[in-house]
Order: C-alpha cells, then sequence, then structure tokens
C-alpha cells in the first residue's frame, strides 16, 4: 500500500479475474469463454477495418452498432447503450442509477464483481440469500431498496429464473432501477427485453463475450428505457467518450448480422452441456440444473479444491471460489465435445485415485 493512493484505492478488495496461464497449454475450462471461434465474417470484416482510418477516433455514439442491435431486438436506437464489455456496462450502471446511502440489494451468491463496484462508488448494499437449492427466493426483493441487481442465469451457480419471477421483481420495485445481467442468456433462457416497453426501471445487459466467440474484442450492450440510457451517457461521457474503438465496433456489427453462426454455436454448446451433465452424474456428481455455458459441480466424497488442484496438475483449469456456501463446489465452462470428455475422463482418474 503506498502514501500516494486515495483513500478509497486503499480500501479496495479489487474483483480477481480467473487465470490465464502461459506456462503450458491448458484446457481452459475457467472463465466461460466460448470454445469456438469468432464468425469467419466478424473476423473478415475486423481485417478489413485495420486500415488508415484508425488514426480517426471511432464514432462516439457508436451509432450504426447501435441501430443494428435496436432492430435485432426491436427497440429504438435511443434505448441501446453499447460498451466495453459488460464490466464496464455495469460500472456505469451502478453509478448512474445507484447511491450512497440508499441500499441496493443482490443475491449472497452471485456474481462477486457487484460488490467490488459498490466498494469503488461507495454504495451500501444488502445480500439476499438464496435457498439450499440456490434458488432466488423473489418475495426478498419486494422491500424498499435502492436498487436490484440480479443475474440472470446467475454466475456461479448457472442456474435460471423464469421470466415471470424477474418480472414480479420489476413490477414491484417502480422506485428503483432493476438490473438484469444477462451474459449468459443466449444458452436457453428467455431475455427480458421484453418487458422493457413496460417497465422503464429496467435495464437489461448483455455481453458479445460468451455466445458471441468475443471476449477479447470487449463488447457489451444495455438495454433499457431512454431515460435510463441518457444517464448512462451522462456518466460516460464524464468519463470517457470513446469506450469503443472501431474495430470492435465492426466486429460487432458482423455478429449480430451473422445470425447463423451464432445459432449454430450455442446449439453445439447447449448440446455439449447436456451431454456433460449426464456424466457428471453418472459419476456421482451434483449437477445444478444450467442454463448457461457452464456447470456448477460438487462431489459427496470428494472435496472441490482437491479436484481442482488435481484437475490443474492435469492441464485441465476450473473455477474454485473458496467462499462461503460454495466452497465445495467447482464451476465448469462448457468445451467442446473433445475437451468435456478428456474433462470426464480426468475425473474418473481422480476417483480412482481417491479409492472411488
Ligand atoms: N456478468 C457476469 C454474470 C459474468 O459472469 C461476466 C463474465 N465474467 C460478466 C458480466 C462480464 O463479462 P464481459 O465484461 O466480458 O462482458
Amino acid at each position: 500500500m503506498s502514501k500516494y493512493w486515495s483513500k478509497v484505492t486503499k480500501s479496495l478488495l479489487p474483483y480477481v479475474p480467473g487465470e490465464q496461464p502461459k506456462d503450458k497449454k491448458y484446457i481452459k475450462l475457467n472463465t466461460n469463454e466460448s470454445p469456438y471461434p469468432p464468425s469467419p465474417r466478424v473476423l473478415e470484416a475486423i481485417k478489413n477495418e485495420a486500415n488508415e482510418d484508425l488514426r480517426l477516433y471511432p464514432n462516439p455514439e457508436c451509432n450504426e452498432l447501435r441501430t443494428v442491435i435496436a432492430k435485432y431486438y426491436n427497440l429504438q436506437e435511443e434505448e441501446v447503450f453499447v460498451g466495453n464489455g459488460s464490466d464496464e456496462l455495469l460500472a456505469f450502471s451502478f453509478q448512474t442509477f445507484f447511491d450512497p446511502g440508499r441500499t441496493i440489494l443482490f443475491p449472497d451468491i452471485t456474481y462477486s464483481f457487484y460488490p467490488v463496484y459498490c466498494q469503488l462508488f461507495g454504495i451500501d448494499y444488502n445480500t439476499v440469500t438464496l435457498d439450499d437449492d440456490f434458488n432466488v427466493p423473489i418475495d426478498k426483493f419486494f422491500m424498499e431498496n435502492g436498487g436490484v441487481v440480479i443475474s440472470n442465469p446467475n454466475a456461479p451457480t448457472a442456474k435460471y429464473m423464469p421470466l415471470k419471477d424477474i418480472k414480479a421483481i420489476v413490477d414491484f420495485n417502480k422506485n428503483s432501477v432493476v438490473i438484469v445481467d444477462e451474459a449468459y442468456i443466449d444458452f436457453g433462457g428467455e431475455s427480458a427485453i421484453k418487458l422493457i416497453k413496460d417497465y422503464p426501471n429496467l435495464l437489461v445487459i448483455q455481453t458479445l463475450s460468451k455466445s458471441r466467440s468475443l471476449a477479447g474484442l470487449r463488447i457489451a450492450l444495455a438495454l433499457g428505457n431512454k431515460e435510463l440510457i441518457k444517464g448512462l451517457n451522462m456518466v460516460k461521457n464524464s468519463f470517457n467518450s470513446y469506450t469503443v474503438d472501431r474495430l470492435a465496433l465492426t466486429g460487432a456489427i458482423e455478429a449480430f448480422r451473422d445470425e447463423e453462426y451464432f445459432h449454430e454455436t450455442r446449439q453445439k454448446i447447449i448440446f455439449t452441456r447436456e451431454r456433460t451433465t449426464e456424466s457428471l452424474k453418472k459419476i456421482g456428481f451434483t449437477v445444478t440444473d444450467s442454463k448457461a455455458n457452464f456447470v456448477f459441480i460438487s462431489h459427496p466424497r470428494i472435496k472441490a479444491d482437491i479436484i481442482f488442484r488435481r484437475l490443474r496438475e492435469k492441464g485441465i483449469l476450473v473455477r474454485y471460489f473458496e467462499k462461503h456456501r460454495i466452497d465445495n463446489f467447482l464451476r465448469v465452462s462448457i468445451g467442446t465435445d473433445n475437451e468435456m470428455e478428456a474433462f470426464i475422463g480426468a475425473l474418473n482418474e481422480i476417483l480412482s485415485e481417491n479409492g472411488l
């Protein structure tokens, strides 16, 4: 800690992203990236855009991309905001819609970046305890609050809340903004976007990092009532007018245009997820119902941290959170069929090493 740091900086406990080690080639099932490359049309568009125009700033309003997204989701351009990954959009949203002194609510087990933003912006929060099966008790959100944040499907539990439950929460909380983080919605859930027309307090955030294989491009979208989007622009333009670069804008536009590739890859991931779930259950694992591109698993006889370490030694990375209630679980991203076969093979070896 340096004496030159601000008080806030001294108090921070930053989010720790999943490791990206370079020491050897791993099967990477730890950061919920897509195992499939981006659409060839996206790569071609980015290559063509890598030209002398890079000396010029990108369009700060991201108009063309916003028009494409608006058309795709049957919204107006003024209801669409884009940014440098959903982490950035979440940060802007917390600052735009939540006030210090008005306590916001989110589940006790959810994306661990939410409390980090609260700390950074001085926002108070209370957590809602998920039940023993990691379901969200929606009535706990029916109380006075300064805002609500729900990840649906939730991370790292992978569990999905039906749209009627989201609707009930948004409907009850008309005096505060409800953010629905839909990073994983394309893997089998129903998006809350269709509620935007009826609820001026709903903000839906999606990303191109998972279902569109573009985690490296850093692009995400926030969708909501025009007034919410106007607020996000106020904060963005008080921070950095050019959050989305030229290559990212071009790549994202093409990603939305190539619907066929999008449907093909997400279907493959859903199919592999179901196969993997079956195999895991057969060898004794508990697997939560997943509507995401990852599964959340535990074994009744071997501790998760032991499995985590042994998998790493075998060249397979998964995510382990040393955190109350979930410290006997592993979050495992869905890879290709071959990668998941290798993963199940490694688990079988670990089970037999432990006499099981
Ligand atoms: N929300 C959730 C629930 C996530 O799991 C992630 C991925 N770590 C993000 C947001 C951030 O994704 P990105 O910044 O790549 O859009």
